[in-house]
């Protein structure tokens, strides 16, 4: 059964890239980046992988048309990563050529832990060749990530840190709160030494205070980070971050294929099941 758009609005800035165009120059005008991000994820054949790689580069080059500051955030499933790794790896390739070329920016979102390696190890054969248009994800939550922070930073890797996203096993994940906070503020400290310029994802407050303070203690300017948010959520915070000179980047998703994303942002927080049922009965 294909559900109502309006049950995404609040998170998804609509299901055509002309509803989410506005939203990003809105965005811009506040002084905030955006992230664009095509929704879908686990494309399982070749006609849509090669479909998605085509609005991937449409996206890059209405972009750069449009003037919008703004790069591309993307799922490696939907390039075929579960169809064929070295497919998927031409695929990546063929859209970093663009970005290369157009002096852009790719970010591959990190997904489930069944792709951690996988994504990890594109990323890094990426990186080699298209330093500086290319970068991935770390999820604070994986015990794993403190080997690979080390490892990324030392390559200089761009790297977005979040909490993660996904239901993964205690054996491989920490599971509560204070253990993904503290394992996120360990993360960021190793990206913040190792690397030029890390993105902290979250809407934590206590993150966010966090990454001010200790920020502010070691002498690094606000402007030497970013922090990460996504549409809809916590738009007076990215403002007032805005206001105190810190970098901020909306990650703004679009597209018909938005349900996964958006019941990852209902099983998150339960205010954001409030969000969509106002949206529901507004006029
Ligand atoms: C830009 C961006 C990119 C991301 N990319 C990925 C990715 O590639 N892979 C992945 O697995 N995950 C990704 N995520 C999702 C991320 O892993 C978390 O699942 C998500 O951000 C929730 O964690 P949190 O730290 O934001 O806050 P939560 O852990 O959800 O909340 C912690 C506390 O923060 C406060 N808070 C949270 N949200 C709000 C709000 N809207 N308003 C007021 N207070 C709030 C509340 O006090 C809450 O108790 C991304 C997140 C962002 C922001």
């Amino acid at each position: 059964m294909k559900l109502p758009f309006i049950l995404a609005k609040r998170f998804v800035a609509g299901e055509a890239l002309t509803e989410a165009v506005p939203k990003v120059r809105e965005l811009n005008r506040m002084g905030i980046a955006a992230s664009l991000d095509l929704l879908g994820e686990n494309v399982t054949d070749r006609f849509t992988a090669d479909a998605t790689l085509i609005e991937y580069v449409n996206l890059l080059n209405e972009i750069r048309q449009q003037g919008l500051e703004s790069n591309i955030s993307i799922k490696i499933t939907m390039m075929g990563l579960d169809i064929d790794r070295s497919y998927a790896k031409d695929n990546l390739f063929r859209l970093l050529d663009v970005a290369r070329a157009n002096q852009q920016f790719v970010r591959i979102d990190m997904e489930g832990s069944s792709y951690t390696q996988a994504t990890i190890d594109l990323l890094k054969e990426a990186h080699a060749v298209y330093t500086g248009h290319v970068g991935t994800v770390i999820q604070a939550y994986l015990k794993r990530s403190v080997t690979d922070i080390r490892d990324l930073s030392e390559l200089g890797a761009d790297i977005r840190l979040c909490k993660g996203a996904y239901k993964e096993k205690p054996d491989i994940a920490h599971t509560t709160m204070g253990e993904i906070r503290q394992s996120y503020q360990r993360l960021a400290k190793i990206l913040l030494e190792k690397t030029r310029f890390p993105r902290f994802a979250t809407h934590d407050d206590q993150l966010i205070n966090w990454v001010k303070t200790y920020t502010s203690q070691q002498n690094i300017r606000p402007d030497r980070f970013e922090f990460q948010m996504l549409y809809g959520l916590r738009q007076k915070t990215c403002e007032a971050l805005v206001q105190d000179r810190y970098k901020v980047r909306v990650y703004v998703p679009y597209g018909t294929m938005w349900f996964p994303y958006f019941s990852r942002r209902l099983r998150e927080r339960k205010e954001n099941v409030f969000f969509v049922l106002a949206a529901m009965f507004r006029k």
